[in-house]
């Protein structure tokens, strides 16, 4: 069965390919992996958590707090998320059979050594366990829990986030689960600045001259930086925080049947290189760059 959102994710993993240079390399990978999560949540369904009161989540919004949504995870069925994109994976490349194999034991351990439920933050210690200990990259392990993460948060928080009011919020964090942003983009039909959370994906309006990440709104130290050729993807950055996340420029593309973000994110890790290469930190946490490749930048362009 297909249902839109397979159709689209397919669509857009054929649309960046052609519009992000080298990652017609990498899309057979993000294809079976969004395979996987898609059948896995058609073998194990998870029932949405009853939406939030519109009412009191609105006069919550309106003062400047986010809803702070944060539901644990059935910790067996995160385990089996994992496993299953660790084996997909493999498949289509059987190189990382081995790291893999090892990945699949300390799954195995964690389930034992951890409650029935776990939190967002019991996943990510397991993550940099795994980064620590095993021959797992710090890139393919940010992939391997933030698609599990937000597999399930979707899951959880959809029938929240068609209510949610997210014109009545400004603040650079998630109106609804509070995490800080790693990308959004610049919308085609108005320009508008619209960031998205990668976990839940709640969109909202941030102001175009302003750092998501600590509130500065000095033109002068806000700035972004491209790469040549390759001015879809802006890496957004603050002087005073040090941090970036990445903007994509909608309007310089068709977007008809929509833009899944989470796939040009991934199609533009490039540019969270150079981010980092330039000193920048993402605000968001989440580290896409092995540490060893940071060195010397070039090919920047610098704007604003
Ligand atoms: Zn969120
Ligand atoms: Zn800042």
């Amino acid at each position: 069965m297909h249902n839109r959102q397979d159709i689209k994710w397919r669509e857009d993993i054929e649309r960046c390919t052609r519009l992000y240079e080298g990652f017609a390399e990498a899309a057979p990978f993000v294809k079976a992996v969004y395979e996987c999560v898609y059948n896995f949540f058609e073998d194990y369904p998870v029932a949405p958590q009853p939406a939030v009161d519109p009412k009191e989540a609105a006069d919550r919004l309106r003062t400047g707090r986010s809803l702070e949504v944060n539901p644990a995870l059935d910790t067996k069925d995160a385990v089996e998320l994992l496993k299953r994109i660790t084996q997909a994976l493999a498949e289509v490349n059987p190189e990382l059979e081995g790291t893999m194999k090892v990945l699949a034991e300390n799954f195995e351990q964690f389930v034992l050594n951890s409650p029935d439920r776990v939190s967002k933050e019991d996943m990510w210690s397991l993550c940099q366990l795994l980064v620590n200990d095993t021959e797992l990259e710090q890139d393919l392990a940010t992939f391997l829990f933030s698609i599990t993460l937000s597999s399930f948060f979707r899951q959880h928080t959809q029938s929240t986030v068609e209510v949610l009011r997210t014109d009545l919020w400004q603040e650079g964090n998630c109106p609804l689960c509070g995490e800080m942003p790693h990308y959004g983009m610049l919308r085609p039909e108005d320009g508008a600045k619209e960031m998205e959370c990668w976990l839940c994906g709640t969109k909202w309006v941030h102001a175009r001259i302003k750092c998501p990440f600590c509130g500065n709104e000095e033109q002068e130290s806000l700035g972004y930086l491209t790469v040549e050729n390759r001015e879809i993807c802006r890496i957004n950055f603050c002087q005073q925080c040090r941090q970036y996340s990445k903007i994509i420029d909608a309007r310089k593309f068709n977007a008809s049947g929509g833009i899944i973000l989470s796939i040009h994110n991934l199609a533009s890790l490039s540019h969270d290189l150079l981010a980092r290469q330039e000193g920048f930190t993402p605000g968001s946490g989440l580290e896409w760059v092995n540490s060893g490749e940071i060195t010397d930048s070039r090919e920047v362009v610098e704007k604003w």
